[in-house]
């Protein structure tokens, strides 16, 4: 008899420790990578080893909205989303932690379909919550039998320490985006400042030259921009700035940069646009500005008529300019632009 019950305590001390084993593995693991992804995969994957978790959903509030990590058969589903469904964004609301019994609901809200199943007996659901903030909410499933004590624990434990690797990652992502965001982009326009789009002009260059594809640049500058600001004020020049900033940008494709090279100059790099693109590409530019009026106050009648003068150039793909020789030739067309008229393209 106390053989026996030796027995059984060596049997269950060693399954504990198994179960020890899986959930330090697991924290180990989500410490090797940054990708959020593959953190979820590992979890969905290893999960049910120490605390019997095959169905589970993960609530993150993100930057804007939430992302919802759902948890199934091993495998893991990612979703941004702008609203939560009932059931999280009650549980969120009430910050309390619940053990539900799905037998035992009479009411909504239902939890997500696949924490529904038959065979689930409960789900523990957990918020973690930070300075009076909720970081994140876990709902856990129990199949066919409830959680014992140690999977509660486990769970707690775990579902804890991923919400804050997972937040945490969130966190320097958004900080480096700031500050890279910071360094390269113009604050009154939004767009790339003068350093970033000379930095894009060297590497597209550099990558056309080795692959023998043509490039081409603009130079686009604002026509009597001075005399804006004389007659209406340097905040009506910035509106200007602005807008026309906001124009240009729209008119640029995905893979084109566009920049502010000086106070009411901007440079665009096209990639792989041709010589005989590239006047096209110019006229486009020049008519989104002047074809509207812009608006410089909250009166919609106070409008100027604004315009823009650009110059290009261009490489083939079979020579080897250098950045500043490339820069020269479209300064001097643009400057050919504004000896004709202004509001013109010069193809240079
Ligand atoms: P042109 O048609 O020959 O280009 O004439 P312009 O008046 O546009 O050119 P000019 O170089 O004489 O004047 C440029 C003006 O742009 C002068 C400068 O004060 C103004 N400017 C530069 N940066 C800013 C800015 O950030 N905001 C405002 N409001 N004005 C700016
Ligand atoms: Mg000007
Ligand atoms: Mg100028």
């Amino acid at each position: 008899m106390e053989r026996d019950l030796t027995a059984s305590w060596r049997e269950r001390t060693a399954q504990q420790l198994v179960r020890y084993e899986a959930v330090f593995k697991l924290l180990d693991d989500v410490q090797q990578t940054e990708h959020v992804e593959e953190i979820a995969q590992r979890v969905a994957r290893h999960w049910k080893y120490f605390a019997n978790v095959t169905c589970w959903r993960l609530v993150l509030p993100a930057e804007e909205g939430f992302l919802v990590i759902d948890g199934a058969r091993g495998e893991a589903h990612l979703a941004s989303v702008a609203t939560l469904d009932a059931w999280d964004a009650w549980h969120l609301s009430q910050q309390k932690p619940r053990l539900v019994r799905p037998a035992e609901l009479v009411a909504p809200p239902l939890p997500p379909e696949h924490l529904a199943g038959k065979a689930i007996t409960e789900i523990q659901v957990l918020p973690f919550v930070r300075l009076g903030q909720c970081t994140g909410l876990l709902s856990a499933a129990a199949r066919h039998e409830p959680f014992n004590e140690l999977d509660i624990k486990f769970i707690r434990l775990f579902g804890n320490h991923l919400t804050d690797r997972l937040t945490g990652i969130e966190l320097r992502r958004h900080a480096m985006n700031a500050l890279v965001d910071k360094a390269t982009r113009d604050a009154l326009t939004g767009l790339l400042n003068r350093g970033a789009v000379i930095e894009q002009l060297d590497t597209q260059l550099a990558r056309t030259i080795a692959c023998g594809e043509p490039l081409s640049i603009i130079l686009a500058d604002i026509d009597f921009f001075k005399i804006i600001n004389d007659n209406h004020g340097h905040l009506a020049g910035d509106q200007v700035l602005r807008e026309v900033s906001r124009r240009l940008r729209a008119q640029a494709f995905s893979g084109d940069s566009l920049g502010r090279y000086g106070g009411e100059e901007f440079l665009f790099v096209l990639s792989a646009c041709s010589p005989e693109n590239v006047e096209r590409a110019a006229e486009r530019f020049r008519r989104i500005v002047a074809d509207t009026p812009v608006q410089i106050g909250p009166d919609p009648h106070q409008v100027l008529n604004v315009t823009i003068s650009l110059g290009t150039a261009s490489t083939s793909g079979h020579e080897h300019p250098r950045l500043e020789a490339l820069i020269k030739r479209a300064d001097d067309a643009l400057y050919q632009s504004k000896g004709s008229g202004r509001n013109r393209v010069t193809v240079g």
